[in-house]
C-alpha cells in the first residue's frame, strides 16, 4: 500500500509489490455523505423485516459460496495468505453469515417476560430495535471473516452499515460491498469508504449510531476517545497474547500440532493465535523436540505449496524483529530459526524457549510466525503465567483430566480444550476479550445484541385495586404492598 497522490492510494500485493487496485482517500465530507445515505437506506432495510432480510442474506451467502475461489484468490493477492487459508476464511465467514441470518429473529424478536408481583396486571415484553447506521472499521489480517463478524450480524439485526476496511485490504472490502449490492440493489444498505486512519476517525465523528472496531489496542483507544465526544457506543475488538497450556496428561501430538498451527498459520497474524506456550516440565523436552520438527518442515513463500505467506503489513516485520532481538538479548534461545529468519516480506517460523516473562515477546503482541515455549513446574503455575497479561482474548488448554477446570480459571473470553481456535468456528459462541483486548462481543446471541437496543414495553391488562403509582392511591396502599413483600421475602 503506497500513497500516490493526495486523493488516492494503492493496495499492493505484499509478496510482489504489484498494485492490486487504486482507491480514493475518502475525506470527512465523503464519509458524512455515505453515512447520510445509509441513514436514508436504514428504514427500508429495517422494514424488510427478519424474513425479508433473511432471504437477502441467504442469497448473498449463495453468491459468496459460488464465487469463493475468486474471493480467495483476491485475498491471496491482497493479503498474501495461502489460497487454502483464504478459502478456509471464506468458509468461516459463510458459516457465521448463515447463523446470523437464521437466528436474528429468535434472538432479537419480541419476547414476553413475567411481569412479577408488583405489575401482575400488566403484560411485559422486550424486543431489540436496530441502531440505524453502524460504522465498521476493520483490520487486514482476516480481511473477510473479521469485519463480516460485525457486518453480517449488524445487517441481520436490521442496520445499514458503512464499512472502512484496512488500507492494506480495500479491494476485499470493495469485493464484499459490490457483491452485496448485487443482491440488494435497491438501497445503499452496505457501503464502502476507503482511506487511512483519518478516514476511520471521520467515521467515528460522522453520526453513526454505533461503531464496531477491530484492530490494534492503540487505535482502539483513539476510537473510544473520538466516540466519547458524541456518546457513540463502541465495540472494541483488539489484539491478544494468547497462551496455550500443556498439562502432564496432555495428548502430546495434538498439543504440538495446535502449537504449530495456532502460532504459525496466517503467518502468525491472528488476534487469537498462539503466542505463548506453557508446558509442564515433565513433558517439555519431548514437546519442544516435536514442535521443532514440525515448525522446521513448514514452507514459507508465495508459491502454491507454501504454509506461511508474506507479512501483510511491512511495519509489522520490524515489530517481530524487535521481539526476537529482545528475547535473545535477555537469555532466550531460538530452537527454530533466528534473527536471520526475518527476510522481508517474509518471516520464516521462529520458535523461542526459556524467554523471561518480562521480555517483549511475552508481554506484547508479536503478530508474526513466532512462538515462545516456556517450561513450568506445574499446571497451576501455567495458569498464573497465562493470566498475567494485560491482554485477555483467547486461550487453549491441553489436558485429559482437568480441561474444564483449567479453562474456568483462565482469564480469557474464549478457551478451547484439546484444540486451538475452535471457538471461532462456532457461530453461536460469542467472541471477544477484556483488558487490552477490548470489550463487547461479536458472534452468537451477544454478537447480534451488540447491534440492537432493547426496548421494553408493559401493557396494562386490567386495573389493580392497589395503585401505588397514583396520587389517588389510598392511604394504606404502600403499607399493604409492604405486607405482601414481608410475607414473600421477609422471613
Ligand atoms: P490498526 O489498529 O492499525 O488498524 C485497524 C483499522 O483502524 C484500519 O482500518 C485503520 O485504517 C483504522 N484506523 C487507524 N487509525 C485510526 C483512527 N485514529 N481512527 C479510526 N480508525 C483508524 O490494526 P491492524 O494492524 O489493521 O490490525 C491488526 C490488529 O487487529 C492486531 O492487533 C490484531 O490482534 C487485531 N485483531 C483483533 C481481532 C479481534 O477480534 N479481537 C480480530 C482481528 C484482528
Amino acid at each position: 500500500m503506497t500513497t500516490t497522490q493526495a486523493r488516492t492510494f494503492e493496495s499492493l500485493n505484499p509478496a510482489t509489490g504489484d498494485v492490486v487496485a487504486t482507491f480514493p482517500v475518502h475525506t470527512a465530507e465523503d464519509v458524512n455523505a455515505a453515512v447520510e445515505q445509509a441513514r436514508a437506506a436504514a428504514p427500508w432495510w429495517r422494514e424488510l423485516g427478519y424474513d425479508g432480510r433473511r432471504k437477502r442474506l441467504r442469497a448473498w451467502r449463495t453468491l459468496l459460496v459460488q464465487r469463493s475461489d475468486e474471493l480467495a484468490e483476491l485475498m491471496h493477492r491482497e493479503n498474501g495468505k495461502p489460497v487454502e487459508d483464504a478459502l478456509g476464511e471464506v468458509v468461516l465467514a459463510v458459516e457465521h453469515l448463515s447463523w446470523a441470518a437464521a437466528n436474528a429473529e429468535k434472538v432479537l424478536g419480541r419476547r414476553r417476560v413475567a411481569p412479577g408481583m408488583l405489575a401482575m396486571n400488566h403484560s411485559a415484553s422486550t424486543t431489540y430495535v436496530p441502531y440505524g447506521v453502524v460504522g465498521v472499521i476493520g483490520p487486514w489480517n482476516y480481511p473477510v471473516h473479521t469485519p463480516l463478524g460485525s457486518i453480517t450480524y449488524a445487517l441481520a439485526a436490521g442496520n445499514a452499515v458503512v464499512f472502512k476496511p484496512s488500507e492494506y485490504t480495500p479491494a476485499l472490502g470493495k469485493w464484499l460491498t459490490d457483491s452485496f449490492a448485487e443482491i440488494v440493489p435497491e438501497q445503499p444498505v452496505f457501503q464502502l469508504i476507503t482511506g487511512f486512519g483519518d478516514t476511520g476517525a471521520a467515521l467515528c465523528q460522522a453520526g453513526v449510531d454505533k461503531l464496531a472496531f477491530t484492530g490494534s489496542t492503540a487505535t482502539g483507544k483513539k476510537i473510544m476517545a473520538a466516540c466519547a465526544d458524541t456518546l457513540t457506543p463502541v465495540l472494541i475488538e483488539c489484539g491478544g497474547k494468547d497462551a496455550l497450556i500443556v498439562a502432564g496428561d496432555a495428548d502430546l501430538d495434538a498439543a504440538v500440532d495446535a502449537t504449530v498451527w495456532g502460532g504459525m498459520s496466517n503467518a502468525g497474524q491472528t488476534c487469537a493465535g498462539v503466542e505463548r506456550v506453557y508446558v509442564v516440565d515433565a513433558l517439555a523436552d519431548e514437546f519442544i523436540d516435536q514442535v521443532v520438527d514440525r515448525a522446521r518442515a513448514l514452507r514459507t513463500g508465495a508459491h502454491a505449496a507454501a504454509d506461511v505467506g508474506p507479512m501483510t503489513m511491512p511495519s509489522q516485520v520490524d515489530v517481530v524483529r524487535s521481539h526476537i532481538t529482545d528475547a535473545l538479548a535477555r537469555g532466550g534461545r531460538a530452537v527454530v530459526g533466528s534473527l536471520d529468519s526475518v527476510r522481508p516480506p517474509y518471516v520464516e517460523p521462529v520458535v523461542l524457549v526459556d524467554v523471561p516473562e518480562d521480555a517483549l515477546a511475552m508481554t506484547d503482541e508479536t503478530f508474526g510466525p513466532t512462538v515462545v515455549i516456556n517450561r513450568v513446574r506445574d499446571i497451576d503455575q501455567a495458569v498464573d503465567l497465562a493470566n498475567a497479561s494485560r491482554y485477555a482474548l483467547g486461550a487453549a488448554v491441553f489436558a485429559k483430566a482437568r480441561g474444564p477446570e483449567l479453562a474456568a480459571r483462565l482469564r480469557a473470553g474464549m478457551v478451547s480444550i484439546n484444540s486451538v481456535l475452535s471457538f471461532a468456528a462456532v457461530p453461536a459462541l460469542p467472541f471477544g476479550g477484556s483488558g487490552d483486548s477490548g470489550f463487547g462481543r461479536i458472534h452468537g446471541e451477544d454478537g447480534l445484541r451488540e447491534f440492537a437496543r432493547p426496548q421494553s414495553v408493559t401493557r396494562q391488562r386490567f386495573r389493580q385495586p392497589l395503585r401505588p403509582m397514583s396520587f389517588r392511591r389510598g392511604g394504606h396502599t404502600v403499607r399493604r404492598l409492604l405486607r405482601l413483600v414481608r410475607l414473600r421475602y421477609g422471613r
